[in-house]
C-alpha cells in the first residue's frame, strides 16, 4: 500500500513527525499493538520509478535501484480520518529513511507493508519499565497513552540533549527520566548505568526495551541476571545498530541474536 505526505512537523532537531493520508490508507488495518510498525520502501533518488510501484518488478532492476526496506512505528493511526503518523529520527546524511524524512515535502509518497506488532503493556504487572532511544520513543509514547490511571511506569529515554526531548502524555503515573548523551563521554553506557542505579519497586514488572543493538543487549544481560527476567517473554529487541546500515545489520542479525543467547 502507499500514502501521501500531508503534514510535516519538525518536533526537535532530531525528530520529524510526518502524517500521511490518501493512497490506500482506506485499507489500513490497525493491529491494536502499541509497538505496531510498517515496513516502508525508500526509493533511491536516482531510481527510474516512482511510488506506487510493483515490488517484484523493481527488485529486478538491480541492487542500485531496488527500494530499501526500513521499519517504522505507527505513532498514530486515526481510523476516522484515515491518517497515519510516523515519527522519523533524522540522523545525518547517511541512509535512506532518515534523509527522506528530513527532506519530506507535502505530496511525497511512501510505499509500505504492514502493520505488524507484538507488544501491549501487561495489565497484570505492578509496574512497567520502558527503556530505549529516540527510535523507541514512538512505541513507548503509544504504550503510555494506552495505560490507565492505575498504572505506574518508569521510562529511561536517551536523547542528545534537552532540546531533543518530546512531551509525552499518559493517564498513568509516569516517572520519565530523560538521559542526555551530551552529559557524558560514554553515551552508550547511559541506559545501563541509569537502570542499574535505579531501585526497582517490585519484581512483578513488564518490560519494553528497544533501541541501539549493543545498548539493548547490555541491558538485556543485566535484567536477566539481576532480576531473572525471562528474555523469551520480555519485549527486548534491537531496532538498529551503530555503524551498520539496516541491510548490513540484517545480514548479521541472526547470528548476533544467536550469540546473544550465550550472554547469560
Ligand atoms: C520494529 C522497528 C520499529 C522502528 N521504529 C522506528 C521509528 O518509529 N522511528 C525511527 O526513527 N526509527 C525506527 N526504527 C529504526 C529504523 O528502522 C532504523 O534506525 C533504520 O536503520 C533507519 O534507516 P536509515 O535508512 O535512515 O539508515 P540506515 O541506512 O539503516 O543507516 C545509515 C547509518 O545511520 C545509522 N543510523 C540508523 N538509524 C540511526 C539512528 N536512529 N540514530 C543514529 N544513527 C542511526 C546506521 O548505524 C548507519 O551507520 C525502528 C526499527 C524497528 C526494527
Amino acid at each position: 500500500m502507499f500514502a501521501e505526505v500531508t503534514k510535516v512537523n519538525r518536533l526537535t532537531p532530531g525528530l520529524v513527525r510526518i502524517t500521511f493520508s490518501g493512497g490506500d490508507l482506506e485499507d489500513f488495518i490497525s493491529t491494536g499493538y502499541t509497538d505496531q510498525y510498517i515496513n516502508g520502501y525508500f526509493v533511491p533518488t536516482e531510481a527510474p520509478y516512482e511510488v506506487p510501484f510493483d515490488l517484484d518488478e523493481v527488485r529486478g532492476l538491480g541492487a542500485e535501484f531496488r527500494p530499501r526496506p526500513r521499519r517504522f512505528t505507527v505513532r498514530k493511526w486515526d481510523n476516522d480520518e484515515k491518517t497515519l503518523t510516523i515519527d522519523f529520527v533524522v540522523h545525518g546524511e547517511s541512509g535512506y529513511a532518515g534523509p527522506w524524512a528530513q527532506q519530506a515535502e507535502l505530496g511525497d509518497k511512501l510505499q509500505f507493508k504492514g502493520p505488524n506488532g507484538s507488544y501491549v503493556p501487561d495489565p497484570n504487572a505492578d509496574w512497567h519499565l520502558f527503556a530505549g532511544d529516540e527510535t523507541a520513543l514512538p512505541s513507548i509514547s503509544v504504550s503510555l497513552e494506552a495505560l490507565g490511571p492505575d498504572s505506574h511506569c518508569v521510562v529511561f529515554l536517551v536523547v542528545d540533549s534537552q532540546e531533543f526531548e518530546v512531551p509525552v502524555t499518559s493517564d498513568a503515573s509516569v516517572d520519565f527520566k530523560w538521559l542526555h548523551r551530551e552529559s557524558t563521554l560514554e553515551p552508550s553506557n547511559l541506559l545501563l548505568n541509569a537502570i542499574s542505579e535505579f531501585e526497582f519497586a517490585s519484581e512483578n514488572f513488564d518490560i519494553f526495551v528497544h533501541g541501539e543493538a549493543s545498548e539493548v543487549r547490555e541491558l538485556r544481560r543485566y535484567l536477566v541476571s539481576e532480576y531473572s527476567v525471562d528474555p523469551k517473554t520480555a519485549s527486548i529487541s534491537p531496532y538498529w545498530r551503530r555503524n551498520h546500515t539496516d541491510e548490513a545489520w540484517r545480514e548479521v542479525k541472526k547470528e548476533w541474536l544467536s550469540d546473544q543467547e550465550n550472554d547469560i
